[in-house]
């Protein structure tokens, strides 16, 4: 871990050893001092909901990244954001930034080419980004959806090519499988790869594609066997680079939120491929998807949680210091109640988020648990966005408040990844299996 200059566990072993003399205790009396001296406060009992230190997921280890990743945050993100709003993009210095500080591709393994973090490290970046409400840099899905597929099912040529590049923000991932024609139904993909000797020719477009204008490399969902017995059986991922002749993109789309974060349509017109351009086994395009959605998932439950801590912070300074009818807001019982109902509710994500976040960590978040997550986090983001705006007033209809943008941010978290009426399928099937 060296790229977080991180502390040595030495703060933490002199805590272990303790624990470890017999003449301490043993037994309950044991697991309690323990519980005791690891305690750390929950989120909701502590100052901030953002607070470092707080959250029994977390180490003192975990704090030093965080603190470094807030700076980062803090002073390359935020004071631009909203001039990357109207272009419609962030810059591609900053992806370096953000790469020479070990914020990209974070819990990639050492022998991968990556910085050997694990997901709570992961987890850790997009928290301090949605601490910023900065929406712009599209870190989490090149880290967290690109490059695991490729470090999963790459080659070791593969890998060596594109992911030392990504750690460093030097290459820009992006995932293309929606379609116009194709969106909640996968398996309705059109755009199709097709032998030519050893080589692939990969044929139509993509739409809505995250980091699609900025993008060096796309993974792209294709047809490869268009006989097969059900599209799930026929279905490949290809590797696509910028500059491959015959693939273009489209302009930034206009977006309703997320106005820094690029997202465009991508074209395909016989783009040549070779054989090396395949990413994992010929027609198990589908499975692989199906083995990655859950930690899609799982990203957007992580950043609609802490997005949503930043919202009741931000909301509750403000009715502190606005004053009406000779009170600040804050003093009206009111308002309290409705701090009162964020805050709880945001408790409740909070403890389901980091339950999810540890199962995630050791290989246990299964599909049903990641999309109940993704749905309940959304959902209840948006209503609290919703509230927060009202408590802001006229103010939080303006663009220059930050709450005006969290609400129109807030807003696609239940449509991508999945639809939350995709996600009640999933859960609802495993409800009567
Ligand atoms: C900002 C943004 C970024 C995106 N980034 C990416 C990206 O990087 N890569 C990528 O591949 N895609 C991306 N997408 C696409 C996104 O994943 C899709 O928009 C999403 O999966 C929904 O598909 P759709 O838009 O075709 O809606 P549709 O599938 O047409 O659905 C429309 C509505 O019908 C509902 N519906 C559909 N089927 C069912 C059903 N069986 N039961 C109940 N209700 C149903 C849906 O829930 C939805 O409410 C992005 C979209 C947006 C808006």
């Amino acid at each position: 871990m060296s790229a977080f200059a991180r502390k040595s566990l030495s703060t933490i072993r002199p805590i272990s050893n303790f624990l470890n003399n017999p003449a301490f205790g043993s037994g309950r009396q044991f697991s309690t001092y323990n519980a005791l001296l690891c305690h750390r406060k929950a989120a909701g009992q502590s100052d901030s909901m953002m607070e470092i230190g707080s959250r029994s997921t977390f180490n003192a280890d975990h704090d030093i990244l965080r603190t470094s990743a807030r700076k980062f945050f803090n002073e390359e993100v935020l004071p631009d954001h909203s001039k990357w709003c109207i272009v419609g993009q962030v810059p591609k210095e900053l992806w370096q930034k953000a790469g020479a500080l070990g914020f990209l591709g974070t819990d990639t393994p050492e022998e991968h080419g990556g910085l050997g973090g694990d997901f709570k490290d992961a987890a850790i970046i997009m928290e301090e980004q949605s601490y910023v409400n900065c929406s712009g840099p599209g870190f989490a899905l090149h880290s967290q959806i690109v490059m695991p597929y490729i470090t999963h099912y790459g080659t070791k040529d593969q890998v060596d090519k594109f992911i030392p590049d990504m750690v460093a923000g030097n290459k820009i991932g992006a995932i293309a499988m929606t379609e116009p024609g194709a969106g909640s139904d996968l398996q309705g993909v059109q755009t199709n790869a097709k032998r030519d000797g050893d080589d692939w020719i990969l044929n139509g477009s993509k739409t809505y594609i995250t980091n699609g204008y900025m993008s060096d490399v796309v993974i792209v969902v294709a047809v490869t066997n268009p006989e097969a017995k059900s599209r799930a059986h026929g279905i490949s991922l290809f590797l696509v680079e910028e500059g491959m002749k015959g693939f273009s993109k489209g302009k930034p789309l206009q977006k309703m939120g997320l106005k820094a974060q690029d997202t465009c349509e991508l074209f395909f017109e016989d783009v040549r491929m070779p054989s090396s351009a395949l990413l994992g086994k010929l027609n198990h395009g589908f499975y692989e998807l199906m083995q990655e959605l859950p930690q899609e998932r799982l990203l957007i439950g992580i950043m609609s949680t802490a997005n949503c801590e930043w919202m009741f912070e931000t909301t509750r300074e403000y009715v502190k210091q606005r004053k009406a009818f000779g009170k600040t807001l804050a003093h009206l019982q009111t308002v309290q109640h409705k701090l009162a109902e964020i805050k709880s509710q945001v408790c409740m994500m909070r403890a389901f988020t980091d339950q999810c976040i540890e199962l995630h960590t050791i290989g246990k978040l299964d599909s049903a648990f990641a999309s109940m997550n993704k749905y309940i986090t959304s959902d209840i983001q948006n209503k609290i966005a919703a509230d927060c705006v009202q408590l802001h007033g006229g103010a939080g209809y303006m663009s220059e408040y930050p709450i005006c943008q969290a609400y129109l941010d807030a807003r696609v978290q239940s449509i991508y990844g999945g639809a939350n009426e995709i996600m009640k399928e999933l859960i609802g099937r495993t409800c009567v299996a």
